[in-house]
């Protein structure tokens, strides 16, 4: 649900009039927009936004608006909820194992472009087109990442290159791709990995028709500064131009986690304060599902029931989720203004990744609603 904020682009003046008692995302829908274009401009190739990341209609809708038309989906609701947002809109099928059924939804879709990591999931795209477009996933022992991709996806180097061969054999049209691993803040990973893709396409003794260079693009999470993207598409392009010889394929990026993260704001209710912990309106089971692998922190305020930002001196505080599991706690302690008490807000900034979309309904918890600023 989107609903339009009466009073402006504060998110303590709305806390304040509302005093919302479940948890609520702030949506900057400019600075969506803003991220979908600073790709666009920056990244040397296509850029897709990986659906998964944020699949709310609001998000898609404005990646179309901000004129991005190829998406990266995993099911048949992620490419249905596409379809929704732009009808013409090119799907890059990228989970390297499907069902039939999902293939044949792919199929009657119009997919563009499939990506297999095994042979027996490229027997199961037989009936795809003459040409069809299939990009080879490949994984590497690189590590850069916060969050390794590799564990479950990829085929490594030798049997990527008989993927490659097998591919061109049936007729089709043989891609590379990768995934460094999310929150990747190494260029070098990428550069380790387009090279490795120019000796395996060299050693199949095929041509690939593009390079997808994956997601994992960094997002701003910590207290320092936010990730320098450019630096990673300057590497990138550096990469491709060194690794290839004669000219590169085209390039192909599949951002998730930095294209939305930024646009989203959440907003958490403190339902009880005692010293040195508190418990807060959501946890592991809702928005904050991605702590336990992925821990932030940095960038928290933490706001009155007046909407005034609490200044007093940091103390570690336990945080724990609204559910009866003891599961339901952030790992490790987050500094909190010692002032902080109960009905406070806490303002997460960055939190349009990996949020609303790991929500569950457990214990009837989970942030749902979205105001846009
Ligand atoms: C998850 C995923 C992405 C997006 O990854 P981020 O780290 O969120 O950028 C891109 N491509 C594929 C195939 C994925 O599975």
């Amino acid at each position: 649900m989107v609903k339009q904020d009466p009073f402006g682009a504060d998110p303590g003046a709305w806390l304040r009039r509302n005093t919302p008692d479940a948890p609520v995302f702030f949506f900057r829908p400019a600075t969506l927009q803003a991220t979908a274009q600073r790709f666009l401009r920056g990244f040397p190739g296509a850029v897709t936004y990986a659906v998964k990341a944020n699949p709310a209609p609001c998000v898609l809708d404005n990646l179309v608006a901000a004129g991005l038309r190829t998406f990266d989906v995993a099911s048949v609701p992620e490419m249905q909820a596409v379809r929704a947002a732009c009808p013409d809109a090119a799907l890059h099928f990228h989970n390297p194992v499907r069902s039939r059924a999902e293939i044949a939804e792919g199929l009657r879709l119009g997919v563009q472009s499939w990506s297999v990591d095994r042979l027996s999931e490229l027997d199961k795209l037989a009936a795809l087109p003459p040409g069809s477009e299939i990009a080879v996933r490949l994984k590497l022992p690189v590590p850069g990442a916060a969050y390794d991709f590799g564990a479950k996806f990829g085929a490594e180097p030798e049997a990527a290159a008989a993927l490659l061969q097998a591919v061109a054999r049936r007729g089709l049209t043989p891609s590379m791709t990768f995934h460094p691993g999310t929150q990747c803040d190494a260029p070098a990973v990428w550069e380790r990995y387009i090279a490795a893709c120019a000796g395996i396409a060299a050693r199949a003794g095929v041509t690939l028709r593009r390079l997808n260079v994956g997601g994992g693009f960094a997002a701003h999470r910590g207290a320092g500064p936010a990730p320098d993207l450019e630096r990673v598409f300057a590497r990138i392009d550096a990469s491709a131009k060194a690794a290839f010889t004669g000219p590169p394929p085209p390039l192909v990026c599949e951002p998730g986690r930095a294209m939305v993260a930024e646009a989203f704001c959440l907003a958490l209710r403190v339902k009880a304060a005692e010293p040195g912990r508190i418990t807060l309106n959501d946890g592991l089971y809702g928005a904050l599902g991605e702590w336990r692998d992925l821990p932030a922190g940095g960038r928290i305020a933490v706001l009155d029931p007046a909407g005034k930002t609490r200044t007093g001196p940091a103390h570690p505080v336990r945080v724990f989720g609204p559910t009866c599991d003891s599961l339901d706690q952030l790992p490790a302690s987050l500094p909190l203004p010692a002032d902080l008490a109960e009905e406070d807000w806490l303002l997460i900034d960055g939190m349009g990744a990996y949020s609303g979309a790991l929500v569950t309904d457990f214990n009837g918890f989970g942030a749902r609603r979205i105001v846009t600023l």
